[in-house]
């Protein structure tokens, strides 16, 4: 067997109404807290009232920051930041999705440390301890509770750009699957469906490991099983709490495999359309699937196996993106680029886009070039 290592620091706490702690979890790392969450949903779902009860209950002073889009930007964050300075705060406790969650940890580092943000993108750039941040996410998806990573997209030129280090790893996730049950439908399919795309990258990774590829395997299995309910019955709670544990396990996957190809194509057609970020990989999924799974049929055998598809492992890959693609009808997401409004044109420059997301490129097991990538986003058209 192959050596590796598998790095987790975050402690986790799973339950129904595990926000309930946020307050004496959060007292264990300070007295002033900034509050970082988005611009409308927990404050409809009344989860962030609840936090805020919970974290002035155990005597913390509480700084809310709520003007977090999806998408975070560095703009947003250095905002946070100077919030979070003036302030003093000591601990960060973020209550959102992906864009929240990362959001607290750019407020985290800028805390801290100088900036601008754009100093840190790339791997260990991020070289001390920030502030500490508590994470309780409301969707299912990107599994940032538990990952060294935060994503912005930079002002300067529209790119997303990422933050790797250890030291951004939340210190707790207090993950409460009865945050998630105010998701509508469709946010329920693409975080579900990018928590997929998590999966499913690291277990083809260059970096895949024993360890992680136990987590995938079993957070494709869960979230295939599991993602159709949450969508058509969102108020169940048993379909959201096996996706949000999913969705989990995924996030410790990426923490140690990265994302490839999928999420690499992603990023242009959200910063350039919006479109979201899970759905933006899941249009992208099966393409990249047949692409990369000429080189290491073994491995698709096994996950069209855990998407619930019979192998015959000379066909794998198109096997596994035939469920793929059945799941995505089945959550009611659309299949092609085209769907979303994007103009044929884009492609050449998403293509030359996705040629700037190194690290990404670097993960995924087959060798890409440009002209791989625009037919990739040609097929998905
Ligand atoms: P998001 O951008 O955090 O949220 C998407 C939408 O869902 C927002 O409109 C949000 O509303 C709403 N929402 C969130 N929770 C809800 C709830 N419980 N009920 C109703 N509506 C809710 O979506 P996301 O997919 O979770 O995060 C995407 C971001 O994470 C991207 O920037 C992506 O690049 C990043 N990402 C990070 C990692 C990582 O490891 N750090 C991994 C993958 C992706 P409000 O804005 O009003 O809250
Ligand atoms: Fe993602």
């Amino acid at each position: 067997m192959d050596p590796y290592r598998f790095f987790v620091p975050t402690e986790i706490h799973f339950s129904p109404g595990a926000i309930g702690q946020v307050g004496r979890q959060a007292a264990r790392f300070g007295r002033k807290v900034m509050l970082v969450t988005g611009r409308q949903s927990s404050r409809r779902s009344g989860a962030l009232d609840g936090a805020v009860d919970s974290l002035r209950a155990a005597g913390l002073e509480v700084i809310v920051f709520d003007q977090v889009e999806e998408n975070p930007s560095d703009r947003t964050v250095a905002a946070g930041a100077r919030m979070a300075r003036e302030k003093s705060c000591d601990v960060v406790v973020a209550l959102g999705g992906g864009s929240p969650m990362d959001a607290a940890k750019g407020v985290a580092i800028l805390a801290v440390l100088d900036g601008p943000l754009a100093q840190y993108y790339g791997s260990g750039r991020v070289d001390r301890p920030v502030l500490p941040v508590v994470a309780a996410p409301t969707t299912a998806g990107t599994g940032s509770e538990v990952t060294p990573y935060a994503v912005f997209v930079e002002s300067e030129n529209d790119l997303k750009c990422s933050v790797a280090s250890p030291h951004i790893f939340p210190r707790v996730a207090l993950l409460d699957p009865e945050l998630t049950l105010s998701m509508p439908p469709a946010i329920t399919a693409n975080t579900g469906i990018d928590a997929l795309t998590h999966a499913l990258e690291g277990f083809t990774s260059v970096k895949a490991q024993p360890i992680s590829d136990q987590l995938a395997l079993r957070a494709i299995a869960l979230i295939n099983e599991h993602l159709p309910a949450a969508v058509s019955h969102g108020d169940r709670l048993e379909p959201r709490e096996h996706l949000l544990h999913a969705s989990m396990l995924a996030g410790m996957v990426i923490a140690q495999t990265g994302t490839t190809l999928i999420h690499g194509m992603g990023y242009a057609p959200t910063t350039r359309y919006g479109i979201p970020h899970g759905l933006a990989n899941g249009v992208l999924m099966d393409q990249v699937v047949i692409f990369n799974g000429e080189r290491n049929p073994d491995r698709y055998a096994a996950l069209a196996l855990a998407l619930g598809g019979t192998v015959e492992s000379s066909m794998a890959p198109q096997e596994a993106a035939r469920t793929l693609r059945e799941l995505r009808s089945r959550v009611g997401m659309p299949g092609r680029l085209r769907d979303l409004g994007v103009a044929q044109g884009d492609l050449e420059d998403f293509a030359r886009q996705t040629m700037l997301h190194s690290r990404n490129l670097d993960n995924n097991a087959r060798d890409v070039t440009l002209k791989d990538v625009l037919k990739i986003y040609q097929d998905s058209y």
